[in-house]
């Protein structure tokens, strides 16, 4: 069943105290994507909510957003176009920047990622407090994109990143914390 599915993989996922910084309870998914069954598992799960849509692109937020952001690209028959840390991506580009609890961040795009009406789904490992997530969307829609769903395995529900997030919009995740 699908609960118990879920059980399998939040038994693999290793919580690490103090990482990368005090305070924090890094959410390890290495003993899950290291599991040749929990690391299918995780990619027809993620697939489930999405496989009647038509969809064109997926884009996944750098870094861990890559792993199944291709998989659940290729499992859609979708492409894959990265959303990016400053100065990685090497064409031209849009940029967003957001608040951290502590100063500011940035994400890009090529601009040439998304064509005009594309249908995106952004995919990344964990929502936390929404920001990089809102941040992709807001690149995709300058880009003429249409955002139809948020992919996430882990969502962090007691930060409520959803506030974050334009509430038409679905927000699917595996596992919440
Ligand atoms: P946010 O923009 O706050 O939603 O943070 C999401 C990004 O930070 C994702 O790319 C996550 O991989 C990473 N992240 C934030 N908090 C954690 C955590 N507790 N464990 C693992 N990754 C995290």
């Amino acid at each position: 069943s699908r609960s118990k599915d879920i059980e399998v993989l939040r038994g693999h996922i290793r919580d690490i105290p103090d990482f990368p910084q005090k305070g924090i309870v890094f959410k390890d998914i290495t003993p899950l994507l290291k599991d040749p069954e929990t690391l299918i598992l995780t990619s027809r799960l993620l697939l489930d909510p999405f496989k009647d849509e038509k969809v064109d692109l997926v884009a996944g937020i750098e870094s861990r957003g890559f792993i199944f952001g291709t998989r659940l690209a290729t499992d859609l028959n979708a492409g894959f176009v990265p959303v990016r840390k400053p100065n990685k991506l090497p064409a031209q580009k849009i940029s967003v920047e957001y608040d951290l609890e502590y100063g500011t961040d940035q994400l890009e795009m090529h601009r040439d990622a998304i064509s005009e009406g594309d249908r995106v789904i952004i995919h990344d490992d964990l929502m936390a407090t929404g920001g990089s997530a809102k941040a992709a969307a807001e690149l995709i829609k300058e880009l003429g994109g249409v955002v139809i769903g948020y992919s996430f395995i882990l969502e962090l529900g007691f930060l409520n990143g959803r506030a974050k997030l334009e509430r038409e919009i679905p927000v699917h995740s595996l596992i919440e914390i």
